[in-house]
């Protein structure tokens, strides 16, 4: 999936991944344009003056910021910074376009790379130093309509993660500690990984509320005081390759990658079997033309397949190669295969083998592909959901945290708690890197609610519950 590259941090993606974001792509690209989004493309570089506009959006990025300070051996005669996000470099000309309420609503979405030089340790995929996002950015006359799109984007997010790579994740809203900088709020899907018992942050879908309006002068005329002027409600989005780590670390197995065939680059490989000494020149090429004619089908069925007729490899080095490489469906086509006229298939995922008819193979191969599709996320789901303990005491957090899980608690939805619970709940003398030192922050406080008692109190403080808010250990 990967290359390693000589700054920490920065990592090639090969097509094999690529072909991953690719699948993401297209379906998210596909479904935003149906919202009316539509894309552009801005400059990677940003001026220290807009940079720095939104006092709190900068305050927590700028630590992340790489700059460019120099051309050639020349200073710049002012730094420019590579942008983390893209709101201080787009909004500048939002508020060029948008001048009365005809303008609106604006959505702007763009493909892009972004910087952040984080200094926790990088992880491929999951925290890397240069990314690939999308990053939406919309404009409404009102809130409502502004709130609404934050939950539509949220939900195709979910479906991303659901749909395509069968991970399971929890929509919920940020704590104000998690939110996005400088925004009103942040919703957001988050996985968790059960190996490790750690949350992280699928993607997040932000109400800018109108901070950003105020700062960029986005302004059309109020109708309902004639001869004044309101600020737009913003939103902005973004999904990155993350994505693509998360499924590597729910699905991959002691063979390798594990990949879900809807973002498969392969669906499918056919491997011949059975070519012995023994078998004449003529049947191995019967063989062979019957293992194309397999390949022909499922191509025309439109599964995406290979036929490995690579014949300076043995079978089992070919299983072992797909397997590495996560490809959901192997068709095996052997001599006794060819005289019944079936293949046998193959599921990557459990290894179950089963025999067809090559009529209608194509067909055949679909329904395993959607079962296999269907029961990565349903096993993945249950073991999520085995992964996140529901407690009301303190006595109880730490040891579900220890347990590799995440914590449902009912909490008081307050700032200093939540430091207070990342404090307590963080060991100091143990830290292995593997995680198990670091504290608990929250999650999200999922959509999905279970219902508070009456008198309910906060599981660290004595403050009432407000809400059941999902803690974890994260990536
Ligand atoms: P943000 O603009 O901060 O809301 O980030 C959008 C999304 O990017 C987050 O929800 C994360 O899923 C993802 N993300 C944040 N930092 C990184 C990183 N260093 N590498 C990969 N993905 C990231
Ligand atoms: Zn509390």
């Amino acid at each position: 999936m990967i290359e390693y590259y000589d700054i920490s941090g920065c990592y090639i993606l090969r097509p094999w991944a690529c072909s991953v974001w690719d699948h993401i792509r297209d379906f998210f690209d596909r479904e935003i344009k149906l919202l009316g989004v539509e894309n552009a493309y801005f400059p990677m570089f940003v001026s220290k003056s807009a940079l720095e506009k939104e006092a709190d959006h900068i305050a927590d990025f700028a630590p992340e910021v790489a700059w460019v300070t120099k051309s050639g051996q020349s200073d710049l005669a002012e730094p420019i910074a590579l942008r983390p996000t893209s709101e201080t470099i787009m909004y500048p000309s939002f508020a060029k376009w948008i001048r009365s309420h005809r303008d609106l609503p604006l959505k702007i979405n763009q493909w892009a790379n972004v910087v952040r030089w984080e200094f926790k340790n990088p992880t491929p995929f999951l925290r890397t130093r240069e990314f690939l996002w999308q990053e939406g950015h919309t404009a409404y006359e009102t809130k409502p309509e502004a709130d609404k799109e934050v939950l539509q984007i949220l939900e195709l997010y979910r479906r991303v993660y659901e749909e395509y790579l069968a991970v399971p994740v929890i929509k919920g809203k940020k704590s104000e500690k998690e939110k996005f900088a400088g925004g009103l709020y942040t919703t957001t899907v988050e996985a968790i990984i059960p190996s490790t018992g750690r949350g992280v942050q699928g993607a997040t879908s932000h109400n800018l509320g109108q901070n950003f309006s105020k700062m960029f002068d986005i302004l059309i005329e109020d109708n309902d005081r004639p001869g004044q002027k309101k600020h737009v409600w913003q939103n902005s989005w973004g999904l990155t390759t993350r994505t693509i780590g998360v499924m590597i670390m729910l699905h991959g197995d002691n063979k390798g990658l594990v990949l879900p065939p809807r973002v498969a680059s392969l669906q499918a490989v056919i491997v011949p079997c059975g070519i012995t000494a023994s078998l004449s020149e003529a049947d191995r090429a019967a063989l062979m033309a019957y293992g194309k004619q397999v390949e022909d089908a499922l191509r025309a069925g439109g599964i995406r397949v290979k036929f490995d007729d690579r014949d300076n490899y043995t079978p089992g080095y070919k299983f072992n190669h797909w397997e590495l490489r996560g490809v959901p469906l192997r068709i095996e086509v052997g001599p006794r295969d060819m005289k019944n006229k079936q293949i046998v298939a193959v599921r990557r995922d459990t290894g179950e083998k089963t025999s067809h008819s090559v009529d209608n193979i194509a067909t055949t191969a679909k329904t395993l592909l959607t079962t296999i599709q269907d029961s990565l996320l349903a096993r993945a789901t249950a073991v999520r959901d085995a992964h996140v303990r529901r407690i009301e005491n303190w006595e109880d957090f730490v040891p579900a945290l220890n347990a590799k899980c995440a914590v449902l608690a009912p909490w008081c939805d307050e700032t200093p708690c939540e430091e207070d619970i990342k404090k307590s709940s963080a060991k100091v003398d143990t830290d292995d890197g593997s995680g198990a030192a670091m504290g608990a922050k929250s999650l999200c406080k999922p959509f999905e609610q279970p219902e508070l008692k009456a008198g309910q109190k906060c599981v660290k403080c004595d403050k009432p519950a407000k809400v059941f808010c999902l803690f974890g250990r994260s990536y």
